[in-house]
């Protein structure tokens, strides 16, 4: 196994993953919870972005890879800008998300991982969000009453009109160049 394959593989700890794949150091960080404490999404986290990084300090990997929070992190980079030590927390989640992602770790709420995976199919082969789309991850995943519930929301808020047709266009302008992006990202991973 050379060092490449080292760093990636599930016999390294959690901590030297992160810092191969997007080359921060965990290790850095003091728990003064600036970033926990400015995060928009923290009242929906199970654990809060300075508790991720305790736990990778700690090489709890399940618990950080199995969490709600890595998923519900919306990229914001409010942490990022926060951190003391100069840590790309947001681009930290991004990584774990990645190596989440590639190892097929359970996370602790599928539903949030599901939606990662509609949402990237359907921009990949649509280019932008296609709301009917959504209707189908709806179905899958809150049953016939979570999609009549969602599909009548959005139809009555006007984001379910027919103007856009029921089947996505398959094609748009640079949409080859689109999906190499895609193809490039899971060659290379989060950096
Ligand atoms: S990037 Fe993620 S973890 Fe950081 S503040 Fe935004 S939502 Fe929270
Ligand atoms: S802001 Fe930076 S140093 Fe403070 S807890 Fe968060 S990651 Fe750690």
């Amino acid at each position: 196994m050379d060092a490449s394959e080292q760093a990636t593989g599930k016999n390294v700890s959690l901590l030297s993953q992160v810092f191969h794949d997007s080359g921060e150091k965990i290790q850095n960080c003091f728990q003064c919870q600036k970033c926990a404490a400015g995060c928009p999404l923290n009242f929906a986290m199970d654990i809060l972005p300075n508790q991720v990084f305790r736990h990778i300090q700690y090489g709890h990997r399940d618990k950080v890879l199995n969490s709600k929070a890595i998923w519900l992190c919306a990229s914001c980079h409010t942490c990022s800008t926060r951190c003391p030590n100069s840590i790309d927390i947001a681009k930290v989640m991004d990584t774990l998300r990645a190596i989440a992602h590639r190892e097929h770790a359970a996370s602790g709420d599928k539903s949030i991982s599901m939606f990662h995976k509609f949402f990237l199919v359907l921009t990949k082969y649509t280019g932008r969000t296609w709301e009917p789309g959504f209707a189908l991850y709806e179905l899958q995943s809150g049953g016939l009453g979570g999609f009549m519930a969602w599909g009548m929301k959005a139809f009555l808020k006007g984001r379910l009109g027919l103007k856009f047709g029921l089947i996505p266009m398959p094609g748009f302008k640079g949409d080859k160049k689109f999906r190499d992006l895609f193809t490039e990202v899971n060659k290379g991973g989060a950096r």
